[in-house]
């Protein structure tokens, strides 16, 4: 007859005891007792280890306990107690123990207080968890934050003088090519030399452009744009906003159409926002429109809010993209591949400001179809409207709906 060596050896359940000293021991979480009138004190094997002490050699009394507590908490512990006996409250308390290798653990007391019939405290008990990795996770991402938020202050400040020292000379160099372009002091001889006078105007305003929104992105987000409010007859800066970019679309054989519902709606906001908004988005749309194509700016009054879209029929942004082009620096297809210029910041200021207003952006867009931006502007301007998560469906564009069912 064969013996099977390998038999298993059996597992039995364990009892309730062991059970309880196992929970303990996974949670790091230890009980104690504190019996008042002889001054008894009881801690369970997992807070002898949680301590950093064996129950051989470390004799539980309060004043051994307290050289365990670092000086700095010992007061809030004592405190606990104290408050504890006397209004017979639940207490449940933080605070640091010194292991005596030098280690500090982070702890959380919990306990609870037992009474006679007269009503006095006989025992108090509780339990008390090692927190320290908690804490310390707490610690690091509490510095994290600090760290990147002081990165992200220098960031904006280092942007924000950069800028502004660099702006100075540029307008030096526009100012200065401009004169040499229209020959002020005498003919610069060469035909040549012409279009290299025109060619550093032109880069020159380039840089300035993208100077003065990295500026504007930084003040934005360092929370510095300040909003000068005034009346706004929202006609003539759609007006004066075509006019700047008349030009490009001329060259560009793109028509644009002003379509105001009312011609006197004015609204309270900052000008130089909200032109800037609407030149970014103006720009964007004659960009990215091929030759013979259309854009038209439309102005809605609502009941709470002034409606503006920017409508193009140009590229569109594919839908994978759609989500990310108001973050900053994104672009659907990079200036080397595409011979648009820009920086990837116009529609992140856009939405910046919009906003800072109290308003709200959404964009609809189909490639080879169009482009339509909705802006949503209170008629003052206030940072603390509600948001309407329905508002983008609510706002669909008429224009593209009528070409997607097409
Ligand atoms: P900048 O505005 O800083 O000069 P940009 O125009 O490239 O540069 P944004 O205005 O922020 O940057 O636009 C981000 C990207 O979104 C653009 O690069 C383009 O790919 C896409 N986009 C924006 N508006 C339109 C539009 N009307 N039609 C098609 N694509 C657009
Ligand atoms: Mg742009």
């Amino acid at each position: 007859m064969e013996v099977d060596t390998k038999a298993k050896k059996t597992r039995q359940s364990p009892d309730t005891e062991t059970l309880l000293s196992l929970t303990q021991e996974i949670a790091h979480l230890g009980h104690w007792h504190w019996y008042i009138d002889d001054q008894r004190i009881i801690w369970s094997d997992e807070l002898y280890r949680i301590a950093g002490v064996t129950k051989d050699t470390f004799d539980l009394s309060i004043d051994k306990i307290k050289k365990l507590v670092p000086r700095s908490d010992i007061g809030l512990l004592m405190q606990g107690f104290q408050r504890a006996i006397l209004e017979q409250k639940d207490y449940d308390m933080e605070f640091r123990l010194l292991r005596p290798d030098g280690d500090v653990r982070h702890v959380n007391c919990v306990g609870r207080v037992t009474t006679n019939h007269d009503g006095d405290v006989t025992e108090l008990y509780g339990i008390l968890q090692d927190v320290t990795e908690r804490v310390e996770r707490e610690q690091e991402l509490r510095r994290a934050k600090e760290d990147a938020e002081k990165a992200y202050a220098a960031k904006s400040q280092f942007l924000a003088n950069m800028s502004h020292e660099l702006r100075t000379p540029l307008n030096a160099v526009i100012g200065f090519s401009e004169m040499m372009e229209r020959e002020l002091f005498g003919e610069l001889g060469h035909e040549k030399y012409k279009g290299y006078v025109q060619g550093i105007k032109k880069s020159g305003e380039h840089l300035l452009d993208l100077i003065s929104d990295i500026l504007d992105m930084s003040k934005i987000e360092a929370g510095k744009y300040e909003l000068h409010m005034e009346e706004l007859k929202l006609s003539e800066i759609i007006e004066s906003v075509t006019q700047i970019i008349f030009g490009r679309s001329k060259d560009s054989g793109i028509s644009v159409n002003i379509s105001m519902q009312n011609q006197e709606t004015s609204i309270r906001a900052d000008r130089r926002a909200i032109t800037q908004i609407l030149l970014n988005l103006l720009s964007n749309a004659v960009k990215f429109t091929k030759s013979g194509g259309r854009v038209t700016v439309q102005c809605f009054e609502r009941t709470d809010y002034v409606l503006l879209r920017v409508i193009d029929t140009g590229i569109g942004i594919p839908a994978n993209k759609l989500p990310y082009v108001m973050h900053p620096f994104e672009q659907v297809s990079h200036q080397y591949e595409r011979g648009h210029e820009g920086s990837g910041l116009g529609l992140a200021i856009t939405k910046e400001l919009v906003e800072l207003h109290g308003g709200y952006i959404h964009i609809e867009s189909y490639v080879d179809q169009g482009t339509t931006v909705s802006i949503r502007l209170p008629y003052v301007a206030s940072g603390d409207l509600e948001n309407d998560a329905n508002w983008e469906k609510q706002q669909m564009s008429p224009f593209l709906k009528s070409k997607k069912s097409a």
